[in-house]
């Protein structure tokens, strides 16, 4: 894939980059090896203080850098701004409460002793550089969810951003320059994905993470196994959502707009399979149709607009290619299936589409949906409600709606997911960790799990 700003709302090329080359790629492996050898040694006030200033950076810049990503794929320019403020903030937290989520830890002294030590304690110490290969859907949140926390814990950053954001990615890079890192602690790697097994094999690299793909999360994973690096997955996920008998329907319908096409539908926790009990089925399909079909699709420069297009020609046909092959197997489309009036031949958008009559024949059923289209589901029951949400390779978060504290009990025991969201949306938040089981991944970003993930875990045993 050429690394590329491609504008998804016009298919129109606007800049097109050079990939590094192996000696670009190596000076930069030497200066992060560099960086992170003083980096290490820094206090957490100092961490703190240049975490800070690149947050205040990063709200100055905000207008442009939204343009900029809206720009290179396609989200609305007003969720643009929302993930750089959210960026913001995650910063912010991870340069207060850093220093006490890697305090030292004391264990019982009764366990103590009963080890043989006099003393002994928990160190949180960094790893080295790692490596993250990020995906465009949202090139600024899913980079920052992974440096803030790495760099607040003494690691040092090498970022490989997708293809298709490298200007955002260059950005990135250039910010944390200017917030007063020292040159090599965050560094954008302008390559392909063909040049990440040489980077991920160099013993300079330590770990990894990537939030991508699947057919991505293995490839990473395959060579990271092959050389004992850690390596923390964030991948694809097909979120189911409840609506159970007790429910407040009409938040629900309105809450599952938004949960299928925040992002245009490009999101990993998108709600994307709408399982529905018997008794509230029609009226909850009917909200949720008529609000999928009335929403505004258009420029996503336009603050108005409510979906804008998918980020590339190929994320179109793949989600077009799903819906007809549904359609082919007898699935009823209540709104949408295809490109919306007016963009039949410009830029790559596809209209908010709701599937009804979808079975286990379908590939829509099993398979990832990247973009705004729903499957709706009726059941008889909670039994077959959770076993139909379960029924699928991914597992990252889940939604469901009840009044009943039964079912929201029988939900968090016995939904697959790395999330249970209740009478609300699947969002991440700092606080509280982030990440999925099954085929979503493992490991966990955000919280304290997820700074700790890539620190070396030392227990210190003094006799
Ligand atoms: P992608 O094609 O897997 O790309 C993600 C990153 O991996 C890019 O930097 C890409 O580089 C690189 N890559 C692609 N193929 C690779 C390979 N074989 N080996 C190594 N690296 C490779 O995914 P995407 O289309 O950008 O993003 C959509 C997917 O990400 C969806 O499945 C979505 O659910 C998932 N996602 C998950 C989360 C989460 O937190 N769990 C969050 C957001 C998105 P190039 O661009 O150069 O190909």
């Amino acid at each position: 894939m050429a690394i590329a700003t491609v504008n998804p709302a016009t298919g129109e090329t606007l800049r097109t980059f050079e990939a590094l080359t192996s000696e670009e790629i190596e000076k930069r492996l030497v200066r992060a090896e560099e960086a992170y050898r003083e980096h290490r040694l820094t206090s957490f006030a100092d961490r703190s203080r240049l975490l800070r200033r690149a947050a205040e950076l990063l709200e100055e810049d905000t207008p442009e850098i939204a343009r900029t990503m809206t720009l290179e794929m396609g989200k609305t320019v007003g969720s643009a701004r929302a993930e750089a403020a959210k960026c913001v903030k995650a910063m912010r937290w991870y340069a207060d409460r850093a220093e006490s989520l890697l305090a030292d830890e004391h264990p019982k002294q009764a366990d103590v002793e009963d080890s043989g030590a006099a003393r002994a304690r928990v160190v949180y110490r960094p790893l080295g550089p790692v490596l993250a290969v990020m995906p465009w859907n949202f090139p600024l949140w899913q980079v920052i969810r992974f440096a803030a926390p790495a760099l607040m814990a003494g690691n040092v950053g090498l970022l490989k951003h997708a293809s298709n954001v490298p200007q955002t990615a260059l950005y990135l890079e250039s910010l944390f320059r200017r917030a007063g890192y020292p040159e090599g602690c965050f560094q954008t790697l302008l390559v392909g994905s063909g040049a990440i097994e040489g980077i991920l094999r160099d013993p300079r690299v330590v770990a990894a993470t990537l939030t991508g793909s699947e057919p991505a999360g293995r490839s990473v994973a395959s060579v990271a196994g092959d050389e004992i690096k850690k390596t923390v997955l964030e991948l694809g996920g097909s979120d189911p959502y409840l609506v159970l008998p007790s429910a407040d329907v009409e938040r629900a319908a309105k809450t599952a707009v938004t949960a299928r096409v925040q992002n245009n539908g490009q999101s990993c926790i998108a709600a994307k399979r709408f399982i529905v009990h018997t008794e509230v089925y029609d009226v909850f399909t009917q909200r949720f149709t008529e609000a999928m079909r009335a929403l505004r699709v258009g420029d996503p420069m336009d603050d108005t607009t409510e979906v804008g297009p998918l980020s590339s020609e190929r994320g179109r046909s793949d989600l077009a290619e799903l819906v007809d092959d549904a359609v082919e197997r007898g699935a009823a489309v209540l709104c949408g299936g295809g490109r919306p009036e007016g963009y039949e031949d410009r830029g790559w958008f596809y209209a908010p589409t709701v599937l009804a009559g979808v079975d286990a024949t379908m590939r829509v059923h099993r398979e990832e949906a990247f973009g705004p289209v729903a499957t709706v589901y009726r059941v008889a029951g909670l039994d077959e409600a959770v076993e139909l949400a379960n029924d699928t390779s991914f597992g990252l978060s889940s939604n469901v709606w009840t009044r009943d504290r039964h079912d929201i009990d029988r939900c968090v025991r016995d939904l697959e997911a790395g999330g249970v969201f209740v009478n609300g949306m699947t969002a991440s938040h700092p606080a509280l960790p982030f990440g999925g089981v099954k085929r979503s991944g493992y490991g966990r970003e955000l919280a304290a799990e997820g700074i700790r993930e890539f620190c070396n875990v030392t227990t210190v045993w003094e006799a």
